[in-house]
């Protein structure tokens, strides 16, 4: 079995970022732009920790928000060391930050070494550079690949995170987005549709016409196709969309293909393309194998694989076998009872 993976989130909003990104309104999106000070860090660090159940966990504090690199020095230092006193102590296994890709040096890099930090995960968003700079990124593919390479070559895990549906982008845009995060060692991804949120530069092009979001039905299909390039090349996709509760303040949402059960949308698609690529044999009733794991989205999202299957079969069962992964899956005809 593997370890449980707990991320214990601790927000700095928009902090020294350079530039507005066109889609970006950090108090929008999480409600929040006061900077928490050390002690309601700990606070929430020691609430988190009492409530993970015990067992076999991996557990990281992780600085999310804005530009962790860019923070003054001071600052930086501040919240790792607080951070690295839970690890010291063995309450968490490692401290992950998020930062901007030109926001990444040698000096930068060592600092937060020295204080245990484990993963770094970078905003790409996208590596067309026609799409960065129509969204006002103020940084270039190359200094994303710079910043990748220098973050492995310290031996860091690499996240880069990438946004579908921004001004320019295509499907086959972000597929050659998620090749280049392959092809630059990330360990692990994030798919975030890009939403149109209140008082941006996203939103004025939005009203004036200038900018149509992806439908939810777009967004989920261009993220299923993601999703299979990234598993196929054995990086992790950790999060697919924001999270329903936390990261959407419903003031903020102004447009765009958003959806509460994002994810299972996704895998659904995901299985609905696997399962078309399949020999589908000629017989009544049928049983489709899948990894315990994955059993539940390919029936699909409100069992839309299983409907779409029961058109052409009297019978379709879903079985877990643990000895596949991902989307493996074997197809049979249900056997006769004995
Ligand atoms: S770098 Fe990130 S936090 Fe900063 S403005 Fe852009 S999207 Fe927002």
């Amino acid at each position: 079995m593997m370890a449980k993976h707990f991320n214990i989130p601790l927000f700095l909003p928009e902090l020294a970022c350079p530039f507005r990104c066109s889609y970006c309104n950090q108090a929008a999106i999480s409600g929040q732009l006061k900077i928490p000070s050390l002690q309601e860090m700990r606070a929430t660090i020691e609430t988190h920790l009492q409530s993970i159940p015990k067992g076999d966990n991996h557990i990281e504090i992780a600085f999310f928000g804005g530009n962790f690199t860019g923070l003054p020095e001071k600052y930086q230092k501040q919240c790792l060391e607080m951070a690295s006193q839970f690890l010291q102590k063995g309450q968490i296994n490692g401290i992950r930050l998020s930062t901007r890709p030109d926001y990444i040096n040698e000096s930068r890099l060592e600092l937060v070494k020295e204080f245990g930090v484990t993963t770094i995960e970078l905003g790409a968003q996208s590596l067309d550079e026609a799409v960065l700079e129509e969204c006002g990124r103020g940084h270039t593919v190359a200094d994303v690949n710079s910043s990748a390479f220098l973050i492995k070559s310290f031996g860091f895990r690499l996240g880069l995170q990438m946004m579908i549906g921004l001004p320019g982008d295509s499907l086959e845009k972000s597929l050659e987005t998620a090749r280049r995060i392959i092809e630059a060692g990330a360990e692990e991804t994030r798919i975030y549709p890009c939403l149109v949120i209140r008082e941006t530069a996203l939103e004025q092009a939005f009203r004036a016409g200038e900018y149509t979001p992806l439908s939810v039905g777009e967004a989920v299909f261009w993220s299923a196709q993601l999703v299979e390039t990234f598993d196929s090349a054995g990086v992790k996709v950790i999060r697919i969309g924001l999270h329903p509760s936390e990261e959407l303040n419903s003031n903020g949402y102004v447009a765009g293909p958003y959806h509460p059960s994002f994810k299972e949308l996704v895998i659904t698609e995901a299985w609905r393309l696997h399962f078309e690529k399949q020999v589908w044999p000629e017989v009544n009733e049928i049983q489709i194998e899948v990894p315990a794991s994955e059993r539940n989205y390919a029936i699909g999202y409100g069992a839309k694989n299983k409907k779409t299957l029961l058109n052409r079969y009297k019978k379709v069962k879903f079985i877990a076998n643990p000895l596949l992964q991902k989307r493996e899956c074997i197809i049979s005809q249900i056997a006769p009872c004995s």
